[in-house]
């Protein structure tokens, strides 16, 4: 059996791995750890929750930790990730995993004050984890020293991408001295990626864990247009007549996670909550009640999450739209693993609509609408050419700061999933089917005289620039994550 040792972790790091109740490593480990110990870059395919943190922080960690510098601390390794939260999460499992090392790690991003990270960069750092933005601004004002690199991290290249971030990385690789390990780790492998792997990779070792077969095709996708006050009777309706025994709930914050689970309780549904304010301890509990069948209905955010592989997962829910359409398809992965299929329902409401144009975007389809639908709201669908990504009623503060780590340049429009950004993923994103389905009540609204029927998603789909004519066999596969 490979183990952590047998890939050739020294004892510091196996007991930090031992504190985190890892037993074996997972296969992007086992397959990246032995490489990058040997010095060798690494290309990874890999998603999130295979454990690709540990298995690029791991390796790195411990060669700092053999090469320590005489003299002042400086940055030795950059992780470059795409939003803070994922950056953050990486400055937490690298807390974690250098628990016994004395090694010097910091995360920086936008949005927030930049004094504390000045002062943090100034007493001196081994490892910093950033978002491009906020790097680069602190590189021009000279508090941010990138010539003594041995290390760079580039985590969820294809979601730089999408992001339009290509510029900024360049310009941070224009920083790096020539002399250092890479590694690239993405989601999906699409030819922009490729392309820019080759342009800083050197004989790099490839690591493919991407899912062989999209289990999206499994799962069968249903919409629901609900007022936001209605969506709570609705999920309990729909638990109890489908007597769910094993379902997952997803709400966009952990308030409204903690919420639901008292509302499902009061309805008699037992439910755990698991997000990030919750312990870790208390995390595995509701796991464990979970995947034990004594908790059917696990209420999780988008974060929280990662790394939940429970096979048996018949329903899933988006009571609250992502506001990243990428999460949509992540969440909805949680169901019709290991070749079962299952049911995944969306709630939208009307300020979520625009969510739902961008998610639709990046799946490529309309979402049939669930017809069995007591609390069926017009007033949610979206509106004949309504842009992705905005709510439609008010700017949520965290889309605010989800742009404020956003390039500056080149054309971005400022969107989360806008077309604009698919198509920076090099990918051709078509409709699965393009027949029209009957049982969508067409999801666009039609203004007086644009006729009916078919033709309404029809024109929805001409409203997003997509061709009738496209076929669901040119879709490129592996270009959703789960
Ligand atoms: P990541 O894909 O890096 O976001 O990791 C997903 C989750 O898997 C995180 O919660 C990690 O703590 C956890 N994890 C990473 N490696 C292992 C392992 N070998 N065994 C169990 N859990 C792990």
């Amino acid at each position: 059996m490979v183990t952590f040792q047998s890939l050739g972790l020294t004892d510091t790091l196996l007991r930090a791995v031992e504190s985190e109740g890892y037993e074996s490593p997972t296969p992007v480990q086992e397959q990246s750890i032995p490489p990058l110990l040997a010095g060798r870059d690494v290309l990874g395919v890999a998603q999130t929750g295979t454990g690709k943190t540990a298995a690029f922080t791991l390796p790195v960690l411990q060669i700092m930790d053999r090469d320590q510098p005489r003299g002042k601390r400086h940055i030795r390794a950059l992780i470059l990730s795409p939003t803070r939260e994922l950056a953050a999460q990486i400055d937490e499992r690298l807390g974690a995993y250098s628990e016994h090392m004395d090694v010097r790690h910091r995360v920086i991003f936008g949005g927030v004050n930049q004094n504390p990270q000045v002062r943090a960069l100034q007493r001196g750092l081994d490892v910093l984890v950033a978002t491009p933005g906020r790097l680069l601004d602190l590189v021009g004002q000279g508090h941010v020293d990138l010539s003594k690199i041995k290390f760079f991290v580039l985590d969820e290249a294809d979601r730089m991408l999408d992001m339009g971030f290509i510029n900024d990385i360049k310009k941070v690789l224009r920083l790096l001295p020539n002399r250092r390990q890479n590694l690239l780790f993405s989601a999906t492998m699409p030819k922009s990626i490729a392309t820019l792997a080759g342009s800083f990779l050197n004989d790099a070792v490839m690591v493919d864990v991407s899912p062989k077969e999209m289990t999206v095709d499994r799962i069968q996708q249903k919409i629901m247009f609900v007022r936001k006050a209605d969506k709570r009777r609705l999920i309990v309706k729909l638990i109890k007549e489908q007597k769910v025994k094993c379902g997952i709930v997803f709400t966009r914050t952990k308030h409204g996670a903690n919420r639901l689970v008292k509302q499902l309780d009061q309805s008699h549904i037992s439910a755990a909550a698991i997000h990030g304010n919750k312990s870790q301890g208390a995390r595995t509990k509701a796991l464990a009640g979970f995947k034990n069948g004594s908790i059917p209905i696990l209420v999780a955010t988008d974060i929280a999450s990662r790394g939940i592989d429970v096979e048996g997962i018949t329903h899933v829910f988006n009571y609250d739209l992502p506001n990243i359409p990428e999460s949509y398809v992540h969440r909805i992965g949680r169901t019709a693993r290991a070749g079962r299929s299952g049911v995944a329902y969306a709630f939208c409401d009307d300020s979520e609509s625009g969510y739902l144009v961008g998610i639709q975007n990046l799946i490529g389809m309309e979402i049939p609408v669930e017809t069995q639908n007591p609390f069926h709201f017009e007033g949610a669908i979206p509106k004949p050419g309504q842009k992705a990504g905005e709510m439609k009623n008010k700017k949520s503060s965290q889309n605010k700061k989800s742009n404020e780590d956003r390039p500056r340049q080149h054309g971005y429009k400022g969107k989360r999933g806008s077309n604009s950004s698919n198509n920076n993923r090099g990918q051709s994103r078509k409709p699965r089917d393009s027949k029209p389905n009957n049982n969508n009540r067409g999801q666009t609204r039609r203004k007086p005289g644009e006729g009916s029927g078919s033709n309404g998603s029809r024109n929805n789909r001409n409203s997003r620039g997509r061709s009738n004519n496209d076929s669901g066999n040119n879709r490129r596969q592996g270009g959703h994550r789960r």
